[in-house]
């Protein structure tokens, strides 16, 4: 299923990703599409919040992955494939070992690992620049984002 939102502020966007963050169980990937500067790290931080983890999310764009963990439930990593070049690339960061049943694993750059992910279900959520606020956010392969329609 695919769900089509606009939003008209970073604020919208972390609003709605705090909404999609409350309904992650655990062991989802999420893939990132989406240009420089179209808002998948402001998304990840409205996720981080949503999965009660707080707000202090950046780029990881340095280190390729940051990781956030709460005292309990589900953790967040968050990964940067902008370098990332094949599966041999891919082991170094780690991803494989991170991927657990109360971990949720949200990925930017996800086009430069699809060979590598192709046979996991995953999460797409494709964030659009329309104009300098608005951006089109699409939420593909979970039944559960319909709630966030309304
Ligand atoms: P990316 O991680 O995709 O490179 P960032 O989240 O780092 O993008 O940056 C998005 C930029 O776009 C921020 O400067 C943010 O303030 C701005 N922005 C403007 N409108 C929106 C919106 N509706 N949703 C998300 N970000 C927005
Ligand atoms: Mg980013």
């Amino acid at each position: 299923m695919t769900i089509e939102l606009e939003t008209y502020s970073p604020e919208e966007t972390i609003e709605l990703a705090k909404k999609a963050g409350a309904l992650m169980r655990g062991g989802e990937i999420i893939c990132y599409r989406g240009d420089l500067g179209a808002g998948k790290t402001t998304f990840t931080r409205g996720l981080s919040l949503g999965m009660g983890l707080g707000d202090e999310v950046t780029s990881p764009t340095f280190a390729l992955v940051n990781e956030y963990r709460g005292k309990a439930g589900l953790s967040l990593i968050h990964f940067d494939m902008y370098r990332i070049n094949g599966g041999a690339d891919l082991e170094t960061t780690g991803f494989f070992d991170y991927m657990d049943d109360d971990t949720v694993l949200a990925v930017e750059w996800s086009e430069n690992i699809s060979d590598e992910l192709q046979d996991y279900e995953v999460i797409t959520i494709t964030i659009d620049r329309i104009d300098d606020n608005t951006r089109k956010i699409t939420l593909l392969g979970d039944e559960r984002f319909a709630v966030l329609e309304c």
